[in-house]
């Protein structure tokens, strides 16, 4: 039988490339969110102001009040694996950001029409950058690919138009825009509710009201309440336990065995980002069956600091997964602890009913 020659290899075209990448690091509007609402934490807002239409496909669009941009650095904004945030390999063990890779906003510009509106405090004006597949463009046909100076407030503003144009086997398998927003909301209310002095709102453009508001000066239990409703805010615990062997330290709001709901609520992050873990959310359902009524579910918001050698936030490029060490060790101590509050609250519940 004859074999089929060989086919030449050859290097894909960079634009290619860039498009993968993309596409693996953004698969829905929320993934663009979340990179977003992450830069600006990092770059120190205490005010983060979202809009959204068409469940984010049409337009996202952030403002902050952070430390902006620097003019100079704007036509490398969106190149790929350009940060101001990790330098060497080595600084991935300590790194305070959430960002470090330098992909997101260049990312998105492969797959969605971004501009940037931003202004340092030290720049006498604000500037908009126009980027596409990676580059600064020229916002009109005939106009020359630079910023322009505009009036703006101190801060950032992000606007992403059109995501997945360029992309239509994507974009055609987004069924609801309600569906996009409802996700939407779900992670600007996890990040309201953890990042403390900082105010978010998110609402749907052409809306009046907002979908989620949180007031900057907002206590932790208050921002439960503004998102999650009063029914959970009164029935919650405060959880903390910490371990040296571990190198872990874990904060939190627990519900207590008087709330019980159809499902778990799980806002869990680790060194301040927000992850999933099935894991997690599996072991402390686990410790809670035996206190909760059956078919009933607990709300958790809890905040694990690992040390951060013992993380590793760079298993995949979305960082919504993170692997550690000693995983199994670490959740038995806070389902123990979990555990403990839940017991302590039944047994002061049965001593007042006695007395
Ligand atoms: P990373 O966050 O991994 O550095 P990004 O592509 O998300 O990569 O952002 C690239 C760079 O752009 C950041 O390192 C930061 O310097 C700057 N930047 C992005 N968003 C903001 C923002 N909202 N405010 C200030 N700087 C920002
Ligand atoms: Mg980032």
């Amino acid at each position: 039988l004859a074999l089929p020659a060989p086919r030449r290899i050859k290097a894909l075209d960079q634009d290619v490339v860039n498009k993968i990448a993309a596409g693996e690091i953004i698969v829905a509007p929320v993934h663009a969110l979340k990179e977003l609402i992450e830069n600006a934490v990092d770059a120190g807002s205490t005010a983060l102001e979202i809009l959204v239409k068409d469940g984010g496909l049409k337009l996202l669009q952030i403002t902050d009040n952070g430390h902006g941009i620097d003019k100079e650095d704007l036509p490398i904004l969106c190149e790929r694996f350009t940060t101001s945030k990790l330098k060497a390999f080595e600084d991935l063990t300590s790194i305070g950001t959430y960002g470090f890779r330098g992909e997101a906003l260049a990312s998105i510009s492969h797959i969605a029409h971004l501009s940037v509106t931003t202004r340092t405090k030290e720049s006498s004006c604000a500037w908009r950058a126009v980027f596409a597949d990676g580059k600064l463009i020229s916002p009109k046909p005939g106009q020359s690919a630079e910023a322009r100076p505009i009036a703006g407030r101190p801060g950032t503003q992000i606007t992403v138009e059109d995501l997945f144009y360029n992309v239509p086997s994507r974009r055609r398998a987004f069924r609801s825009a309600s569906e996009e927003y409802a996700k939407i909301l779900e992670l600007v209310g996890k990040y309201a509710v953890h990042c403390s002095g900082v105010s978010f709102s998110c609402k749907k453009h052409g809306d009046s009201s907002s979908g989620l508001s949180v007031p900057v000066s907002a206590g932790i239990v208050d921002r439960i309440r503004q998102v999650h409703g009063t029914n959970v805010a009164n029935e919650l615990v405060n959880f903390k336990t910490e371990n040296d062997r571990w190198g872990f330290k874990c904060e939190g709001w627990i519900s207590n065995a008087n709330h019980s709901a159809k499902r778990t609520t799980m806002l869990l992050f680790i060194n301040h980002r927000a992850v999933d873990s099935a894991v997690i959310k599996k072991s402390v359902e686990q410790t809670y069956a035996t206190f909760l009524p059956k078919g009933g579910h607990p709300f958790f918001y809890l905040s694990l600091d690992i040390e951060p050698q013992r993380v590793d936030v760079n298993v995949h490029p979305t960082k919504r997964e993170v692997h550690f060490l000693n995983e199994d060790e670490i959740i038995a101590i806070i389902c123990d602890e979990i555990r403990t509050s839940l017991g302590k609250v039944d047994t002061s519940r049965s001593f007042m009913t006695q007395s």
